[in-house]
């Protein structure tokens, strides 16, 4: 796997909340909220959770949860504990690779796509008041980007005492690349625009300064990160191996699933 990473201020912001993290199989990026520093606070305690959790290769599925609610009680617990952390939280979207099989785990609206064949797909469904309407088909992505709400998150990490996590599931192809974002790349970066990208670069990290600077162009409104990951030495291919191939729907075999909390 090769890997490119990108963390920015933006032109607007003060400080910068966002956090990651990449190390051999697991890569994260996580967006703070709160005031002051709590939003810093809050991402750092859940990328530094996560690293320090140890995964069990023989169900790495849970394991991925059971980090994901470990980080959600640490930040939970710190902001009941500090006043001027209270009601701090976090996104948290993280990817787990295990042999040939990656678990993505994700609360908020901090995503991943999959580059696979020429196609772009949103791993993630953004856990907010516009993702929602965006899946129901009443906004369109441009729209969805535009909306002066997409802010409003229906969860976050550390704002509850439980968190139910999302996880995805996928074989991993050896043309394939992932993308893990904040949403000051994704609402800045159309999604066609973020496959466009990687399928130009053979570099990682020439893929992830491309977008970051893309952002920064359009404003940069808010703290932008972005995790390239090449599950092979290549870029992505360029266009599908033959003409009329499956649509993307049938080729993309995701198991989806929403989880309750695993309440220790
Ligand atoms: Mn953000």
């Amino acid at each position: 796997m090769r890997v490119g990473v990108r963390t920015d201020i933006g032109k607007v912001r003060r400080s910068n909340q966002d956090n990651y993290c990449v190390t051999r199989r697991l890569f994260a990026v996580a967006d703070g909220m709160g005031g002051s520093r709590a939003g810093e606070v809050a991402s750092a305690l859940a990328v530094e959770s996560l690293e320090s959790h140890v995964f069990d290769d023989s169900s790495p599925e849970r394991s991925l949860l059971e980090a994901i609610n470990e980080a959600n009680r640490r930040i939970y617990e710190l902001a009941a504990q500090r006043p001027e952390y209270a009601g701090m939280g976090t996104t948290l979207t993280a990817a787990f690779f295990a042999d040939d099989t990656v678990f993505i785990g994700h609360v908020g609206d901090s995503r991943a796509y999959l580059v696979t064949n020429g196609s772009i797909t949103q791993v993630t469904n953004d856990h907010s008041i516009v993702g929602e309407l965006f899946r129901a088909g009443s906004l369109t992505e441009e729209e969805a980007m535009n909306h002066p709400q997409r802010n409003l998150l229906i969860q976050a990490l550390g704002t509850d005492e439980r968190v139910s996590a999302e996880v995805h599931r996928a074989r991993v192809s050896i043309d394939d690349a992932f993308v893990l974002c904040t949403d000051g790349l994704s609402s800045l970066v159309s999604s066609e625009e973020i496959r466009d990208t990687l399928m130009v670069n053979d570099d990682p990290q020439k893929a992830a300064d491309d977008l970051t600077e893309m952002a920064l162009e359009r404003g940069g409104h808010d703290n932008i990160t972005v995790v390239v990951i090449y599950a092979l030495p290549g870029a992505p291919a360029l266009e599908p191996a033959v003409e009329d191939a499956i649509p993307l729907e049938e080729s993309v075999s995701f198991e989806s699933r929403l989880c309750g909390a695993a309440v220790d």
